[in-house]
């Protein structure tokens, strides 16, 4: 997966996923990077998600992250808060977010799921980031 959450000089916030699916699915999935689940922005805060699709759906990851922060919780906390359940209902993903104040936050349930950041702090210390492009 590639995901991006990006927001401009004006306040626009967007976020997007590209995927190769997660292989050997069956005919006719939809993976989850196609709906708003595991690919949400709004102007409040914007999530791209990667990992097992069924899980991002069945937590519908992405807009619940969102609509906390819409409610007022920072990015940070409906990370972590939204991150703690998945934990606890063994959910196999990652997430990437930024909000309206330039936040940017990202978790992982797996040690596979790999994020870097640009013009951001770091968030993570348990990854290797690499320099600024
Ligand atoms: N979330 C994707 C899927 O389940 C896989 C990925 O790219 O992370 O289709």
């Amino acid at each position: 997966t590639i995901g991006v959450v990006v927001l401009d000089t004006v306040g626009r916030i967007a976020a997007g996923t590209s995927t190769g699916g997660k292989g050997f699915e069956r005919i006719g999935r939809v993976s989850d990077s196609a709906m708003p689940a595991g690919n949400y922005a709004t102007q409040y805060a914007g999530v791209s998600c990667t990992g097992i699709g069924e899980h991002i759906l069945d937590e519908c990851l992405a807009p619940r992250i969102v609509v906390r922060v819409t409610d007022g919780m920072s990015l940070l906390e409906a990370m972590q808060r939204s991150f703690d359940e998945a934990t606890q209902n063994q959910r196999d993903f990652g997430a990437i977010a930024i909000d309206a104040k330039g936040t940017i936050a990202w978790g992982k349930t797996s040690e596979v799921l790999l994020a870097a950041y640009h013009n951001g702090e770091k968030m993570d210390d348990t990854l290797e980031l690499p320099d600024d492009p």
